[in-house]
């Protein structure tokens, strides 16, 4: 099966300044995440995984670099272009789920499509947002948790919510940041089941990042994320 290339990072460099030091993190790194796919992103804590994963979607600049979107240079794209490209073509999860803690799942999982909405718009399409996260929480195996709110929820819950919420925009591609990191074993088996059935069944792409060599081993490539730099780890590479 031909897999094309959707996103790209090439010769990416980031520093953060503490104190006016700088601390490199990302010192020239080039990879490539192909459409159908599961790539896991592997490495130890600290090594600039989620640095890395953060200017994939556009949340943060590179200092150097370039990071593109089926093609198209997304990086220093407009403001607007790029909240598009977040919002429709990517989702992102989080390891602390990041929900609002005030909304209950459903709401949560709604919220990002009510954003930006006039007044009479938000009236109007409610009813049918609503169906549309109904039936999301019901593809993650939560809807009986529906009105519940995050702290009434357990953490593979969350999870599941955050997940629900990252997929309602029908993206293609989803970033996942230790999407596994703050769960038991047999739960965070669970959620990797749950995204490996997405990427299966309904053939959406994902970039995994964990620091867990036994779950990037599950994956189709398997990057290796070292001293700010990516080389490919041996591991993987079997054929998609
Ligand atoms: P990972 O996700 O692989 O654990 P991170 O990308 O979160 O690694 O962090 C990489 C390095 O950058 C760490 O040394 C971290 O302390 C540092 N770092 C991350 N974010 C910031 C920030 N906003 N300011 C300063 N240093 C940061
Ligand atoms: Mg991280």
């Amino acid at each position: 099966m031909n897999h094309e290339t959707v996103l790209s990072a090439r010769g990416i460099y980031k520093s953060y300044h503490k104190d006016k030091i700088e601390v490199p993190v990302l010192r020239g790194v080039d990879v490539e995440v192909e459409s159908g796919i599961v790539t896991a992103l592997v490495g130890r804590s600290g090594s600039g995984k989620s640095t890395l994963m953060h200017l994939m979607a556009t949340l943060d600049q590179p200092d150097f670099g370039e990071i593109h979107f089926k093609g198209k240079r997304i990086d220093n794209a407009s403001r607007k272009e790029r909240d598009q490209y977040r919002n429709r073509d990517i989702g992102i999860i989080f390891q602390f789920y990041h929900l609002l803690p005030e909304l209950s799942a459903i709401e949560n999982v709604m919220a990002p499509m009510m954003i930006g909405r006039s007044i009479v718009d938000y009236f109007l399409t409610r009813k049918q947002i609503r169906k549309q996260a109904e039936a999301m929480l019901d593809r993650v195996g939560l809807l009986h948790r529906a009105t519940h709110k995050p702290s009434e929820m357990s953490g593979g819950e969350m999870q599941r919510a955050a997940i629900a919420r990252a997929l309602m925009a029908s993206p293609s591609l989803l970033l996942a940041d230790e999407p596994t990191g703050n769960l038991d074993t047999e739960t965070g088996h669970e959620i990797l089941k749950l995204l490996s059935e997405l990427n299966q069944n309904d053939g959406l792409t994902i970039l995994m990042i964990t620091h867990d060599d036994s779950i990037a081993e599950n994956a189709d490539v398997c990057h290796r994320m070292c001293d700010g730099q990516l080389e490919n780890a041996a591991l993987s590479l079997q054929a998609a």
